[in-house]
């Protein structure tokens, strides 16, 4: 089989990716591997700042109709103990953002593109080479044999593809999450139900799922001893005996099942090459507090999809010096504006979770920004 574009992972990047292509009459496959891993959900929301980008893609409808609810605001307690009330009424054109049924999104999203992904269990072969992309796959049993003139990593952290193709990481933390499901708790001081806290092993975010359920989700550093006992929901009372107001939200139960994942801030050294490209998580991810990671991902999308285009239909590359040089320069940016919220609680300087931001050095990033020039007018922390 031939196409013009391989595309590997089905996330929001993959999938968005290949609506864009097939508006653009690009011939491509998204390759979904088959997998047992159940979805967890998490209430991800989308900041004002996105709605923009979703409606001049046509997305918005799509987000909206699988909204768990639209937002207005949440509360955070950073740097101090006191209850702050971001309200999103002096946003631009937006005044709502979006809590997303993240799964309910793919599905609609796969449902529009689906004569172009193609499921398989194993892949048994992969070249990337200057002279060809061939990948080999199973399936039932049966192997079948794809080429193409170029191919997409939208395998988000995992990377798959620049595994492949042995292109480094750029790591800027280890930061992980640990997730939860639990009872839903409404907090007589709280009117919104998205609520951050800082403490002094990481942070913490609790968020309404359905009328049932709170999502609770901590954040704190790999090489942290905090992060071996967030395994065990029966070790959360202890480490979040300090919060203010997020301990409250912990219920008693007896079997809590504990999801972790990466939530590093990280860049590839490479976004694209001869005949390839790195597309959302999979090229820049960012730190979830930034509540940017989905927006993120389809931004990078949209700009590829433009490079992708002019190379099937011209052979000429120059879009995608393009696409890296402005993904470079997005990550700077963000990496400074994360910083400095970073560096907004300094109540913990000295703890092994806060202090890396009070270093010397990575006060203006240094050792850390690309040298392209930068976006101006980010602001893109959770608003
Ligand atoms: C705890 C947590 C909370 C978050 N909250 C928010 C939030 O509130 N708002 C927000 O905007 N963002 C949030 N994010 C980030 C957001 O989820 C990601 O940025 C976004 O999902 C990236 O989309 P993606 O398609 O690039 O990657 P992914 O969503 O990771 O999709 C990658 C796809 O590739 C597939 N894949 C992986 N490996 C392979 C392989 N070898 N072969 C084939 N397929 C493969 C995966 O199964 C998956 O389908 C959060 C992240 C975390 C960890």
């Amino acid at each position: 089989m031939n196409t013009d574009v391989i595309i590997v992972g089905k996330g929001i990047a993959g999938l968005v990716l290949s609506l864009l292509l097939k508006k653009k009459g690009i011939q491509h496959l998204v390759l979904d591997r088959k997998s047992k891993k159940k979805h967890f959900a998490l209430a991800e929301t989308l900041p004002p700042s996105s709605m923009p980008l979703l409606h001049s893609l046509d997305l918005l409808k799509i987000f909206e109709k699988n909204a768990i609810r639209k937002t207005y605001g949440y509360h955070s307690m950073w740097g101090n103990t006191r209850i702050v009330n971001n309200n999103f009424f002096s946003q631009l054109s937006y005044k709502n953002g979006l809590k997303i049924d993240k799964r309910a999104v793919l599905d609609d999203l796969e449902q529009l593109c689906d004569e172009n992904v193609m499921c398989y269990e194993k892949i048994l072969n992969m070249v990337i080479s200057k002279e060809e992309v061939r990948v080999e796959v199973e399936n039932n049993h049966q192997k079948q044999t794809i080429t193409a003139k170029m191919i997409i990593d939208a395998t988000g952290r995992n990377r798959a593809i620049l595994k492949k193709l042995n292109i480094p990481i750029r790591l800027y933390d280890n930061l992980i999450s640990f997730s939860c499901h639990l009872p839903k708790v409404e907090h007589p001081k709280l009117t919104y139900d998205v609520f951050v806290e800082s403490f002094e092993d990481g942070w913490g975010i609790v968020s309404g799922l359905d009328e049932k359920t709170n999502v609770l989700s901590i954040f704190t550093n790999r090489e942290n001893l905090v992060q071996l006992k967030l395994r065990e929901y029966s070790n959360w009372q202890s480490v979040l005996s300090k919060t203010t107001l997020l301990k409250d939200f912990l219920v008693e139960q007896s079997e809590v099942k504990i999801i972790g994942s990466d939530a590093n801030s990280s860049i590839a050294n490479y976004l694209s090459g001869e005949n390839w490209m790195a597309v959302g998580d999979a090229a820049l991810s960012f730190d979830p507090l930034s509540s940017h990671g989905i927006a993120n991902a389809i931004y990078t999308v949209r700009e590829a999809s433009n490079a992708i285009e002019f190379y099937v239909l011209t052979g000429d590359r120059r879009g995608f010096v393009t696409y890296s040089k402005t993904l470079f320069s997005v990550f700077d940016s963000y990496y400074l504006v994360k910083n400095e919220l970073y560096k907004a609680e300094s109540r913990w300087k000295e703890s092994s979770f806060w202090k890396k931001f009070f270093q010397q050095g990575e006060e203006r990033g240094e050792n850390k920004t690309h040298n392209f020039p930068r976006q101006s007018g980010t602001g893109i922390i959770l608003d």
